[in-house]
C-alpha cells in the first residue's frame, strides 16, 4: 500500500482515468471507518483512504490540537484490508496559506441544510466539511466515494454540493457502526472516561425509546422527554430533533420517512448519533 502526502505526488501516481474509490476520514480508524473501506472495494479495485484532519472544520474552543492522530497503525489496518493507497497530506499541503485563513476559497453550502443541527452549534462546521472535501475531490479525482450515515447531515450537505456543482463523483452512503452496547462507533469515544463509557450508550437508548413514541406523542413532546431523560442522566443536550429523511426539515405529522437526530455531551465529550425511521 502507498502512502503519500503530497498533492504533486498523488498527481503523479494516479492516472486521471483510474477508477478510484475514496474514503475520506480524519484518522484513528475504527470498525466504522473499515466497514467504509470494505464498501469502496465493492465499487472499485482502487481504493484510497485520505487521513486528514481538516483545521477548517474545527471552531476555536474545539479539539483540533489534540484530535487523535494515529497515521501508523492507520496505515496497519489499511494495508491488512487491502487498500490501494492513503493519503495523508499535512495542513500546509492542503492548505498552503494556512494561517492567512481569508486567502482560501470557501464552499458554503445552503443555509436550510448547513445552518441547523451541527451547523447552529458549530456554526462554520459545514463550510470546513465541504471546502476540505471538495479539494479532496479535486486531488483525488474519484468515481466513487463513500460517507457513513453516522454523520447523516453532512452526507446530505456532500451529496447537496455534488448535485450543485455537477461533480461526476457517485456517493455512497454506509451504515451506522455501533459497538456492542449501541453506542456510535467514533474517535472522540476514546476521550470518555471507563465511567462515561458505561453512561454513553444512553445517547442511543433515548433515541430508539423516542422513535418507539412516534405516531403517540408529538413530535416535540417526545424531543422534549428525550432532552428531559438526557439531562436528568447528566447529559447536556446541544439538540434532540425530529426530521424528514430526504430535506432534515421539520416534519408534517404524517409525514414518513423520519430521522431522530441528537448531539449531547457526557463530561466534556460530544457525541452525535442518529436513528432512520421508515
Ligand atoms: P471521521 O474520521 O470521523 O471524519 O469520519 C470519516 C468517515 O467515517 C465519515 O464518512 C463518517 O461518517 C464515517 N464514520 C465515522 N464513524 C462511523 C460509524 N460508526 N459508522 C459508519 N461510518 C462512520
Amino acid at each position: 500500500m502507498k502512502i503519500i502526502k503530497s498533492i504533486s505526488e498523488f498527481r503523479a501516481h494516479f492516472n486521471v482515468q483510474t477508477n478510484i474509490a475514496l474514503v475520506p476520514t480524519m484518522g484513528n480508524l475504527h470498525a466504522g471507518h473499515l466497514q467504509l473501506i470494505n464498501r469502496a472495494k465493492q465499487y472499485s479495485d482502487i481504493v484510497v483512504a485520505s487521513v486528514f484532519v481538516n483545521p477548517l472544520q474545527f471552531l476555536p474552543h474545539e479539539d483540533y490540537n489534540t484530535y487523535p492522530r494515529t497515521l501508523d497503525s492507520d496505515c496497519e489496518k489499511l494495508a491488512k484490508l487491502g487498500c490501494t493507497a492513503v493519503f495523508a497530506p499535512n495542513a500546509n499541503e492542503m492548505y498552503k496559506n494556512i494561517g492567512e485563513d481569508f486567502l482560501q476559497t470557501k464552499i458554503v453550502p445552503p443555509t436550510q441544510i448547513a445552518d441547523i443541527l451541527e451547523g447552529e452549534f458549530r456554526p462554520g462546521f459545514f463550510t470546513g466539511v465541504a471546502t476540505v472535501v471538495l479539494k479532496l475531490f479535486n486531488i483525488i479525482n474519484p468515481t466513487y466515494a463513500v460517507f457513513g450515515k453516522k454523520d447523516f447531515q453532512q452526507l446530505m450537505v456532500i451529496e447537496n454540493m455534488v448535485a450543485s456543482l455537477n461533480l461526476p463523483i457517485n456517493i455512497i452512503r454506509e451504515e451506522i457502526i455501533r459497538e456492542d452496547d449501541g453506542l456510535a462507533m467514533s474517535s472522540r469515544n476514546l476521550y470518555l472516561s471507563t465511567s462515561e463509557r458505561k453512561l454513553s450508550v444512553e445517547l442511543s437508548q433515548t433515541l430508539k425509546l423516542s422513535a418507539q413514541k412516534i405516531g403517540k406523542l408529538s413530535f416535540c413532546e417526545i424531543e422534549n422527554d428525550a432532552i428531559k431523560i438526557l439531562n436528568a442522566k447528566g447529559w447536556i443536550v446541544d439538540y434532540i430533533s425530529i426530521r424528514r429523511q430526504n430535506d432534515l426539515q421539520t416534519p408534517l405529522p404524517n409525514d414518513k420517512n423520519l430521522i431522530i437526530l441528537g448531539a449531547a455531551k457526557i463530561g466534556k465529550t460530544r457525541l452525535i448519533d442518529n436513528l432512520e425511521i421508515d
